[in-house]
C-alpha cells in the first residue's frame, strides 16, 4: 500500500470509504468521535437500490442484506384514510445501529484500523501530508484526510471557515419500535400517512415489530437544549395530540411503543461551495446532506465512497483526484438534495396545500411511475473498473 488516508467519522461514508480505498490499494485509519457504546442510537433508514448496487462493488451487498427487511413497495395515504398512491420502489430498510455496526466490523475484519473516542478538532498541512488533532490532545498523520464526519462536519469548516450552515427544513423527527400491536400492512411495504397535522411512516417487520417515525412540523429550529428538555412522556402526549383526528394506526403504534426516541431536527445542504482544500476532502452528509425525505442520504454517502476511491486510485496527485471526484459527484448529489426538498414540502402543507396535494398526488405519482421519472436517481450505476482521468466529469 502506498498512500495512507485518515478518515474522520465512522458512520456510513467512513467505513465504506476505508474499504473502497483498501480495494484501491490505499491504507486507512478511521477516527470516530464517539465510543463504541453510542452505536445503539437512532432509528432506521432505507437503502435505495443504487446504494445497494454500489455496496455490491465492494462485496458488501450481501452483508447488508442480511440485516433489516426488503421494502419494495410504498403506500401513501392521507389523514382521512384515503389511499393516495401505491408504487414499487425497491430498497432495504435497516436499523441504523445495525448498519453502522456491520460496516465497522467488516472494515476491521478487512484490516482497517478504527479508533473510537477521537473527535477531530483541527488539522494542519505538513511537508508531505496532513496532521489531525483530536479533542483528547492526540494527533495522527497521513497523506490525506477524508472528512466523513456528517452534517456538523468539522472538516468542512477546516477546509472553508466560511462554509454555509445546514438549512433547517421545518420538520422534527422522532420514532420508535412497537411490539404487540396489529396494524394494516404486510412486511415489505413502507406506509406513509399525511396526517392533518403531522407526517407518519411505518413498516411491519416479519417478526411482528412495527418500525415507525413521525415528522412534527416546526417553523422554528429548536436548540439542542430545547429538544433535550422534552421528556418521553411529553413527546408521547404531543404525538397523540397531533394524530388525534386522523384515520390510521398511529395512536395504536405510539401506544405500543415502550421507548419513544428523543426528537431531533431535520436539515439539508443545498450546496457546499468547497469540497476540498489541500489534502483534505469532504464526502457524504459533510458535503451534501439531503433531507430524509429523499431516502437517498446513505446511498449518496456510499456512492461517494466508491467514486472517491476510484479517483484516488486512478488520478495522479491528491488535489487532481479530489477535483475529479467533485466533478463526478456534485451535479448528481445536488439534484438529489433538491428532490428531497420537494418530497418533504408535502409533509406540512396547511389545509389548502393538503387539499391540492390530495388531488394531485395520485396523478403525479402515476405519471412519474409511467415515465420512470426517478430513473436518474435509482438506476444510476457506478463501474469499479472504468478508469477515471484528471478530466473525467
Ligand atoms: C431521521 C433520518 C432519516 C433518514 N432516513 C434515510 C433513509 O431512509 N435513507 C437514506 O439513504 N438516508 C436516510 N437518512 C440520511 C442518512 O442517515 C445520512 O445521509 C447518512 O447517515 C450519511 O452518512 P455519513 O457517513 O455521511 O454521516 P453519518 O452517518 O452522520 O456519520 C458521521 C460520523 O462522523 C462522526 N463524527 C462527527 N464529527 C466528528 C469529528 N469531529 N471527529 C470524528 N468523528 C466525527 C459521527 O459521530 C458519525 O459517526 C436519514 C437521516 C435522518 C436524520
Amino acid at each position: 500500500m502506498t498512500k495512507r488516508a485518515m478518515i474522520i467519522g465512522g458512520g456510513i461514508a467512513g467505513p465504506v470509504t476505508a474499504m473502497a480505498l483498501r480495494q484501491a490499494g490505499i491504507d486507512s485509519d478511521v477516527y470516530e468521535a464517539y465510543d463504541r457504546g453510542a452505536d445503539g442510537v437512532g432509528a432506521f433508514l432505507t437503502l435505495a437500490v443504487n446504494g445497494l448496487e454500489a455496496l455490491r462493488l465492494l462485496g458488501l451487498h450481501d452483508l447488508v442484506c442480511e440485516l433489516g427487511v426488503d421494502t419494495p413497495r410504498m403506500e401513501m395515504s392521507n389523514g382521512r384514510g384515503r389511499l393516495l398512491a401505491s408504487f414499487r420502489q425497491p430498497g432495504r430498510t435497516l436499523k441504523r445501529a445495525d448498519l453502522y455496526r456491520a460496516l465497522r466490523d467488516e472494515a476491521v475484519r478487512r484490516g482497517v484500523r478504527v479508533h473510537y473516542g477521537k473527535r477531530l478538532t483541527d488539522a494542519e498541512t505538513t511537508a508531505d501530508g496532513v496532521r489531525a488533532v483530536f479533542a483528547d490532545g492526540s494527533t495522527a498523520e497521513g497523506d490525506l484526510l477524508v472528512g466523513a464526519d456528517g452534517l456538523r462536519s468539522r472538516t468542512r469548516t477546516l477546509i472553508d471557515p466560511g462554509a454555509p450552515r445546514a438549512r433547517h427544513v421545518g420538520l422534527l423527527n422522532t420514532g420508535g419500535f412497537a411490539r404487540g400491536v396489529t396494524v394494516p400492512g404486510r412486511p415489505g411495504t413502507n406506509h406513509f400517512i399525511f396526517g392533518r397535522r403531522c407526517f407518519f411512516g411505518y413498516l411491519v417487520h416479519p417478526d411482528g415489530e412495527v418500525w415507525w417515525f413521525a415528522n412534527p412540523p416546526s417553523r422554528r429550529e429548536p436548540t439542542p437544549e430545547e429538544l433535550a428538555a422534552i421528556t418521553p412522556a411529553q413527546w408521547r402526549a404531543r404525538l397523540v395530540e397531533l394524530f388525534r383526528d386522523d384515520a390510521g394506526p398511529m395512536l395504536d403504534i405510539i401506544g405500543a411503543t415502550e421507548h419513544i426516541l428523543p426528537g431531533w431536527n431535520t436539515y439539508d445542504f443545498p450546496t457546499v461551495p468547497k469540497w476540498s482544500g489541500g489534502r483534505m476532502v469532504i464526502i457524504g452528509d459533510a458535503a451534501h446532506a439531503t433531507s430524509p425525505s429523499s431516502g437517498q442520504g446513505a446511498s449518496m454517502a456510499i456512492e461517494d465512497a466508491v467514486v472517491l476511491a476510484r479517483c484516488l486510485r486512478d488520478v495522479p496527485g491528491t488535489r487532481d483526484a479530489f477535483a475529479a471526484f467533485e466533478r463526478l459527484r456534485r451535479t448528481r448529489v445536488e439534484r438529489v438534495v433538491a428532490q428531497g426538498r420537494r418530497n418533504g414540502s408535502g409533509k406540512a402543507p396547511g389545509p389548502f396545500g393538503a387539499l391540492f396535494r390530495d388531488l394531485t398526488l395520485p396523478l403525479f405519482v402515476r405519471q412519474m411511475d409511467r415515465r420512470n421519472a426517478l430513473a436518474w436517481m435509482h438506476d444510476h450505476r457506478i463501474s469499479w473498473d472504468d478508469r477515471v482521468t484528471a478530466t473525467s466529469g
